[in-house]
């Protein structure tokens, strides 16, 4: 089997330090967590901004710090998070002027506990168009099955490139629910010559993850998906980076380097 790509979620837009003391908040933690993270093995950040206050933001010259600062320490890929929590619809794409080598593309809306995942076919159409034009990874996040048809509709009219990369989030409340059943229908739906990963949310991560190891997949991890996995004792991300790299050692999955990975996402 392929190796086995690490995705580092450190931030998320949920997580304070009320709820976990270990959350990065600023670009300087959010730098520095992603870096002890790449040295226990992550190769992908996966990155969410937050303003002054800690709240979600999708203001490009804070992306812009975080990246610039991670880049000092290390040559993780960075993929900037477009998600519905950053803000208003013409705010979340400002990101991606920055051409960080991936960014997160949802192709479908659904239902996040207290909010909408909001995204409208044209705004899908116009951040796959950016992705494109400047030469971004998309990486499709799936939360519904109909959202891996529609990414299919998308890669037919050439708004996403093969072949494509897909991330499963599975055990949001309000979408699907994290059963192996689940995961296995999301994974046999997705075009043949796809790369793909598994995000498990709370108290499925741990099993989804493995079973999406076993299955050729690669992880992520990191306190934007999980953010205890004992009961009252808040996880930090390296130690969450830690415990996947000794598992997927365990089910014989050695871990792809951020080179490795570039090779196995096709990134250019
Ligand atoms: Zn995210």
């Amino acid at each position: 089997m392929d190796k086995v790509i690490i995705t580092v979620a450190p931030t998320g837009n949920v997580p304070t330090k009320d709820i976990n003391l270990f959350t990065p908040i600023t670009p300087e933690e959010i730098a520095k967590d992603v870096y002890l993270c790449y040295k226990k093995g992550a190769s992908v950040a996966h990155i969410h901004a937050r303003d002054d206050m800690g709240k979600p933001t999708s203001d490009k010259e804070v992306f812009r710090e975080i990246a610039t600062k991670i880049k000092e320490y290390c040559d993780i890929v960075i993929q900037f998070s477009t998600g519905a929590r950053g803000g208003k619809l013409e705010g979340r794409k400002a990101c991606l002027a920055l051409k960080p080598e991936m960014a997160s593309l949802s192709v479908g809306s659904s239902n996040f506990p207290n909010s909408v995942n909001y995204n409208p076919p044209s705004f899908i159409e116009d951040l796959a168009q950016e992705m494109i034009r400047f030469n971004i990874k998309p990486e499709i996040e799936i939360f519904d099955l109909s959202m891996v048809d529609n990414a299919i509709y998308l890669i037919s009219k050439g708004l996403i490139k093969e072949p494509a990369h897909f991330n499963l989030v599975l055990n949001v409340p309000g979408s699907l629910k994290g059963h192996p059943e689940n995961l296995l229908l999301l994974k046999q739906r997705l075009p043949g010559n796809s790369t793909w990963s598994v995000s498990a949310i709370g108290r499925s991560h741990h099993n989804l993850s493995a079973m999406g190891l076993l299955l050729g997949g690669n992880v992520r991890v990191g306190l934007e998906d999980v953010v205890e996995i004992e009961k009252g004792k808040p996880v930090s991300n390296v130690e969450l980076v830690d415990r996947i790299v000794g598992l997927s050692r365990e089910l014989g999955r050695d871990i792809a380097s951020p080179a490795e990975t570039r090779q196995i996402l096709a990134l250019s």
